[in-house]
């Protein structure tokens, strides 16, 4: 349905070149949309980047892309070169939730609406916020996690904490796991962010929180599925993998094969298509300035942000083939490859 909702909208708009000199008047001129991206190195971002063109072209305007290879610097000079290039609407997804605040300005000096994907650009007046539901994300977390161990002590592998979506996503984790804390059920033995999400990290990190806990330990929440592949790594080199429930997102193909497997225990599925298109969508429409109906209000620590949140499913063994094999996100093949 949010597809096919996709499909109408403005496509072009008339610009009209008002210098007195010159007769042309430049009709149906592209729009042009700015996608400034962060990291192309996890295995959901070449699917935004893909599916976003894919959107923005076949809504008839062109976009164009710079992926700022997880450097802020990098990502402000990148977005300032698209403000100065003429870019109709910015879209980002920020590396750093606070230091691209500096290009919502630049663009809106430039007359020019900045869009946040995915991750929230913080103290900022960014126009609009899309995303999957992050706190949500961490409640199916924990919720499918305390299910299978109501008692005991857990691990907490957060993401990257110049992520505004690593918060959210804690936040939602503790949400479930707080009554259980408080019960004295719930024991929270390691809690660590990982810096720059990378597997490594949290590799470094659950071989610490083995060590501190001399490997007893009942269950890991990972913020992704890319942290939750350096737990598994560190559990599999003491032997312990299969043993503790471990929790993901994303729905990354290892993932899923270790879900099939049984090294890790559950997964978060955004459908990725949804998003881009989705953000396609509102990025044309306000850059040919229409307004956009939101569903939620976010704050970003300056104002309310106008936010459209989707839905994340919560996906394990069960129904790995009604979700990500049924939409195509992953072959069943390749899924079931190592099993
Ligand atoms: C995204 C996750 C992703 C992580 C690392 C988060 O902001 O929401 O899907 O795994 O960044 O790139």
């Amino acid at each position: 349905m949010l597809l096919a909702a996709c499909e109408e909208g403005v496509t072009s708009i008339h610009k009209e070149n008002k210098a007195e000199n010159e007769s042309v008047t430049d009709f149906d001129k592209k729009l042009k949309i700015g996608f400034s991206m962060d990291t192309l190195e996890e295995e959901r971002w070449p699917r935004d980047r893909d599916f976003f063109k894919e959107a923005v072209e076949s809504l008839g305007a062109e976009v164009v892309i710079r992926e700022a290879k997880g450097d802020d610097t990098l990502q402000i000079v990148q977005a300032e070169t698209l403000i100065s290039d003429g870019v109709d609407l910015l879209v980002i997804v920020p590396h750093n939730a606070e230091a691209v605040a500096t290009i919502v300005n630049k663009a809106h000096s430039a007359g020019i609406k900045v869009i946040s994907y995915d991750r929230l650009v913080k103290n900022s007046s960014v126009d609009l916020y899309i995303s999957f539901d992050n706190e949500l994300v961490g409640e199916l977390q924990a919720q499918a996690i305390t299910k299978l161990v109501p008692k005991g002590k857990y691990v907490y592998i957060g993401g990257a904490s110049t992520d505004n979506n690593a918060h959210l996503l804690k936040k939602g984790v503790f949400n479930v796991l707080q009554p259980f804390i408080d019960r004295g059920d719930i024991q929270i033995v390691y809690d660590q962010w990982t810096e720059n999400w990378t597997p490594e990290n949290a590799f470094a990190n659950m071989e610490a929180a083995l060590e501190i806990n001399n490997n007893e330990i009942d269950a890991v929440i990972a913020a992704n599925d890319a942290t939750a592949g350096g737990v598994i790594k560190a559990l599999e080199a003491q032997g312990l993998e299969g043993g503790i429930p471990v929790a993901g997102q994303d729905a990354d193909l290892a993932a899923a094969q270790h879900i099939v497997q049984g090294t890790q225990t559950m997964t978060i599925y955004k459908p990725i298509k949804t998003l881009a298109y989705e953000a396609a969508r509102a990025a044309i429409k306000m850059a040919g300035g229409e307004t956009i109906t939101t569903n939620r209000k976010i704050n970003n620590g300056k104002l309310e942000i106008p936010s459209l949140f989707l839905a994340p499913i919560a996906v394990d063994k069960s129904n790995i083939d009604n979700t990500i094999i049924a939409d195509g996100f992953h072959l069943r093949d390749e899924v079931y490859e190592k099993t």
